[in-house]
């Protein structure tokens, strides 16, 4: 055959997400720890690695790490599912309390695999966007879901690429208004130290989304979980792919799980980083900073697509632009690094922004060159 037949219709509005995995020297664009594990762990990993058994399939549900997260978290192992990152876990959802004639209702500008496996599902999304300083419109959300019609309800806390932190008495209000399963994603957990945790004992809709490839510097490992009652997990069981989670990586987060006070001092260090990151995008009268709970911030800037180019090609910066997301307009998102990475970052914008300056002083002469002189080039 010289064609194909269509896919899913589905498929025909959908964009694949796009990383926008661009080589850069300084990676700030997508919430990673700057640091590699520390150097004993990865030479524990290494020698690990040499008497691992590649031929065998791994253990499905990775029972040592679903343990030692269920321990930490004063769990049983029943309420743990171990994911190939929280990506995976987020789609597990969807496939089991999603599909179509379901309903799933997110609160944008938020995550976008949210939106994403909602339209691969079939499942119907059901948007209500935040209010301008990014909190969640309570009463609209409330209102909504009174209506009884939804399945799922998706909240990431604190916010990304916003970075707000909800109340937890809305929170606790929205587990009461609804039966539908109601995601708290917290996979930015260990920089805003917020968690739902101890509502999981009144709240059998409640599940809590956490990860490995923020805090933990295991981005590239592909692992996350989640907390819930037994009875979630086991459904959504029926749905996983049963060998999702690699063998390698089940060792690496159990032993990065084992050790995770070596991680402590490090989230404090980005933490004050961030400070100093909000702090010098604060002293530029061109950019509105937006506070942040999460290891990123959020700024807005005018022409923050070009902003985002320049970094990128004069300073081999790489930040996301956001500035094509509805209520994102203008908004660019850089992840906290190291300092020299941050001031490397800060130096760039003030440069460009006074380069902005400069250019506009400029263009002033120039357009008066244009009136009294050729013709204009469009
Ligand atoms: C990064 C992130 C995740 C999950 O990332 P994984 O790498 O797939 O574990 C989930 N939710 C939010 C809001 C995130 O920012």
């Amino acid at each position: 055959m010289d064609h194909v037949r269509p896919p899913r219709p589905e498929l025909e509005s959908l964009i694949a997400y796009d990383a926008r995995d661009v080589r850069a020297e300084v990676l700030l664009a997508s919430n990673e720890n700057p640091s590699n594990l520390p150097g004993e762990l990865l030479e524990k990993l290494g020698e690990r690695i040499r008497s691992m058994d590649f031929n065998r399939y791994p253990d499905p549900l990775a029972s040592e790490l679903r343990e030692l997260i269920a321990e930490a978290n004063g769990l049983e192992a029943s309420n743990v599912l171990v994911g190939n990152g929280g990506d995976e876990l987020i789609s597990d959802l969807l496939l089991a309390w999603g599909g179509p004639g379901r309903v799933v209702v997110d609160l944008p500008p938020t995550f976008a695999m949210y939106g994403i496996d909602a339209a691969v599902t079939g499942t119907t999304l059901v948007s209500i966007p935040r209010r301008e300083d990014f909190s969640i419109d309570g009463d609209a959300l409330l209102n909504r879901l009174s209506g009884d019609d939804i399945d799922i309800v998706m909240i990431a806390n604190p916010n990304n690429p916003t970075g707000t932190l909800a109340p937890e008495t809305l929170l606790i209000d929205v587990l009461n208004a609804t039966d539908a399963l109601v995601l708290i994603d917290e996979a930015y957990f260990e920089f805003s130290r917020h968690t739902m945790r101890p509502h999981m004992s009144r709240h059998a809709n409640l599940v809590i989304l956490r990860t490995f490839s923020k805090a933990f510097s295991l981005a590239g490992l592909r692992a996350g979980y989640l907390l819930g009652h037994e009875d979630v997990i086991r459904e959504l069981m029926k749905v996983r792919q049963p060998y999702s989670v690699n063998r390698f990586t089940q060792m690496a987060a159990a032993a990065v799980f084992r050790e995770r006070p070596v991680f402590e001092a490090g989230i404090s260090h980005l933490l004050r980083n961030r400070d100093m990151l909000i702090a010098g995008l604060g002293t530029m009268p061109e950019v509105e900073v937006f506070p942040s709970e999460a290891n990123f911030v959020l700024f807005r800037v005018a022409h923050a697509s070009a902003v985002w180019r320049d970094l990128l090609r004069e300073f081999s910066v790489l930040v996301r632009d956001f500035s094509r997301t509805p209520g994102l307009e203008d908004c660019l998102r850089v992840t906290v690094g190291t300092e020299e990475e941050i001031q490397r970052f800060l130096a760039a914008m003030d440069e460009i922004l006074a380069r902005r300056h400069a250019a506009a002083h400029f263009g002033v002469h120039a357009t008066a060159a244009r009136h009294a002189g050729g013709r204009d080039r469009g």
